[in-house]
């Protein structure tokens, strides 16, 4: 085969005007046929996820925290899903799926599977599918709730972002165990959703104000935070004493050098209210294998409801990674880079 275009999604510039951030980039070549494997294995890249944390890594290297920043000039990387289409490598065959952290490009060598997880499809789910409920979002989802909510039938929870993968999980592992479930989103379309997976209470808190809603519905015992901002100040305010906080999420500040303040902590105090930050990675040894049993099966037999947004093609991974900050993604942002 003649050399091809291998694409690829190049981090150009440090966020200052959408559009320049991440440029979709053609100069790159590759005979998928003859390129060198040295002893590895090449991948097609099937799907890509666009989520909120890689937002985080579009920043100067200097400034550390949990993620890598993403390095001037290369392409980005994040959770993918691809086919092996040859192999030089005892690890892997011809037509095997993996999943992990792939380059936001057409096509890899990989030198070996560590950090890839080769997937056992026996639902037949889409490919996708492995980057939004059965994959990363999922696992934050399951693994966190399993963790830290010490939910009670009876009790009251509130998700804020319930329209995205991790809160419409979470909305559904609430209602599972016999919480009432109060849940936000921003736009009429999600708030529909969010009932549509057995909220309770779902609102718009663009339309309609998110401390009253919780007082007159509340008071809260789990409160699943993927927002932060004035939503966790409102459900400080409206928390049951014992209320546990799963801290998931912060997206109201991602874009902003200088969030504003929670000026109410001291309800932490006066509520006896835990508090539980995390990142899912290490919740992983736990809970990793429960969740590949469980979850796939769970979908297949339409128990757990999961919402997708496909975008066409890398070209779009700049254009999705905006849209999922502003909130105009509805379901699990995906990019569908390739049919098998
Ligand atoms: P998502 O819901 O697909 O996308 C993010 C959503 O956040 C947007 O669609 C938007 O929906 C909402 N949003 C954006 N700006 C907002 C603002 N200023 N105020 C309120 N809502 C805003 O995302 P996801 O993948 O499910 O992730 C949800 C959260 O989980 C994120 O905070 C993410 O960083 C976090 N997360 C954490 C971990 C971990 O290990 N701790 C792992 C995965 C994800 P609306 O229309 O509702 O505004």
């Amino acid at each position: 085969m003649a050399p091809a275009t291998n694409g690829r999604v190049i981090f150009n510039e440090v966020p200052e005007e959408p559009g320049k951030t991440l440029v979709y980039d053609e100069s790159e070549k590759i005979d998928a046929d003859t390129v060198s494997l040295d002893g590895g294995f090449l991948v097609k890249t099937l799907g890509l996820s666009v989520d909120p944390y890689m937002r985080g890594r579009m920043r100067n290297p200097e400034v550390k925290s949990y993620s890598s920043a993403y390095t001037l000039g290369q392409p980005i990387t994040g959770f993918g899903v691809g086919v092996v289409v040859r192999s030089e490598s005892s690890e892997v065959k011809v037509g095997d799926h993996v999943y992990g952290l792939l380059k936001y490009q057409q096509y890899d060598v990989y030198k070996s599977t560590e950090g890839l997880r080769i997937l056992d499809n026996k639902y037949n789910l889409p490919w996708s599918y492995f980057v939004g409920v059965a994959g990363m979002p999922g696992q934050t989802a399951y693994m966190a709730w399993k963790e830290y909510s010490s939910a009670k039938a009876g009790e009251v929870a509130f998700v804020s972002g319930g329209a995205g993968p991790v809160g419409s999980f979470v909305i559904q592992l609430a209602k599972a165990q016999g919480l009432k479930v109060i849940a936000s989103a921003g736009s009429e379309e999600k708030v529909e959703f969010m009932k549509s997976l057995g909220a309770d209470v779902a609102f718009n808190y663009k339309t309609t104000n998110t401390l009253e809603t919780l007082q007159a519905n509340g008071p809260i015992d789990v409160f699943w935070d993927n927002v932060g901002g004035e939503t966790l100040e409102a459900a400080l305010t409206a928390a049951n004493i014992h209320a546990r906080f799963i801290e998931c999420g912060m997206i109201s500040g991602y874009n902003s050098p200088n969030p504003p303040p929670i000026r109410n902590l001291m309800q932490v105090v006066a509520k006896n209210i835990s508090i539980f930050g995390f990142i899912v990675s290490r919740l992983f040894h736990k809970y990793l294998e429960a969740f590949y049993e469980e979850v796939p099966k769970l979908v297949s037999e339409g128990k757990l409801k999961y919402k997708e947004q496909v975008y066409d093609g890398l070209e779009q991974v700049g254009q999705a990674v905006l849209e999922v900050q502003q909130g105009k993604n509805y379901g699990k942002a995906v990019i569908r880079v390739a049919k098998e």
